[in-house]
């Protein structure tokens, strides 16, 4: 944990992890006794793999990314909360991120008990870099959504390049919408950058919600860390081998090509609308649009059956909707009701 000693709490750069029975031992067997396990032989009596190895080949193949660079938690929830608790000092630390952005980074803050700075965008919910910069100061762990959740928009590689060199604390680079871009991850930083955290998950482009898995993607020694602090079996076998099964059964490319392809009618239909008064650009699955008397077109649509997610409240955001993309019958459903509005 040497490499770590700038980033990671103190007291844990030598935690000793908890040794369950299967990390002691990983060969094969015919008798298995160490667990405390139910002999039942039924699918779920035996721990799954606390290091989910057939899950990260997989999505090592998928990614491009090693093993050793690959952490995986029960969302990418649980991912940020391990980091939180990683890397910052409780009632002491600061954390930062941009606002409006992902609304758990200042939950789990409050929930690590540490102080919660907001760096505001500007009303096209663009970033100047330096001005960011200059917020930093005392900073330890600073979140960047790239594409930002509800913007929709992208914050530039070269713009974290210029970050990761200068900023002394931990960057988490929260891409979980990132499968829908064209434009590179920052994944591809992660080797060169000792500061750089990468957050994905299995939940919205490869659309596995339900069964909760996130990742860090990080240096080894950050791997290693993570693995020292969490929960030993943080993800289920059930959830492992489903997950296994679906990522090498679908063809997620066409899934999300199909999930553009509506996007953009989606935003097509948002633009021709004589109502809604900005369309802003996404690169997500979702987009976020202004209408005048937000909360009335909310209760509206709620009215036809339709439940989209009103943003009014957030910063920068007074009058704002953000819609979901669905299927092509859904998004048509909701295309009609704001017509018909
Ligand atoms: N990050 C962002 C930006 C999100 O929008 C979400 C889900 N709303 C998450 C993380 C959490 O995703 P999950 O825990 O399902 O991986």
């Amino acid at each position: 944990m040497e490499q770590l000693k700038n980033y990671i709490r103190e007291d844990l750069l030598d935690v000793r992890p908890y040794e369950s029975a299967r990390h002691e031992f990983t060969g094969t067997a015919n008798v298995w006794l160490d667990a405390n396990e139910n002999p039942l032989a039924t699918d779920y009596n035996r721990y799954p793999d606390p290091f989910q190895s057939d899950l990260k080949a997989v999505i090592s193949g998928l990614k491009n990314i090693p093993t050793e660079r690959l952490f995986l938690g029960n969302g990418s929830d649980e991912v940020l909360d391990l980091i939180l608790r990683l890397t910052c000092q409780p009632y002491k630390d600061t954390v930062a991120a941009l606002d409006p952005s992902y609304g758990m980074y200042e939950v789990l803050a409050t929930l690590n008990a540490l102080n919660y700075r907001k760096i505001a965008l500007n009303e096209r919910f663009e970033w100047n870099i330096d001005a960011v910069k200059a917020q930093l100061e005392g900073v330890k762990v600073f979140f960047i959504c790239r594409p930002n959740n509800p913007t929709g928009n992208l914050f530039p590689l070269d713009d974290l390049r210029t970050l990761l060199q200068q900023f002394k604390g931990v960057l988490v680079v929260d891409e979980a919408y990132i499968d829908f871009c064209p434009e590179a991850s920052a994944a591809a930083l992660v080797a060169g950058f000792p500061n750089l955290v990468v957050v994905q998950t299995l939940s919205k482009a490869y659309g596995m919600a339900g069964l909760r898995i996130g990742m860090a993607i990080a240096r080894p020694e950050w791997v290693a860390a993570l693995n020292a602090i969490k929960p030993p079996y943080n993800i289920s076998s059930l959830t492992q081998q489903t997950a296994l099964e679906l990522l090498r059964s679908s063809d997620w490319s066409t899934i999300r090509a199909n999930i553009i392809r509506e996007r953009e009618r989606l935003e097509a239909a948002l633009k021709a609308s004589s109502k809604v008064t900005k369309v802003f650009p996404s690169e997500a699955n979702f987009i976020l649009f202004r209408i005048p008397q937000a909360s009335a077109v909310y209760n509206y649509l709620t009215e036809q059956g339709i439940v989209v997610r009103n943003r009014s409240s957030q910063f920068n955001c007074a009058d704002t909707l953000r819609i979901t993309v669905g299927t092509a019958e859904e998004n048509t459903r909701f295309i009609n009701a704001l017509n018909n509005y």
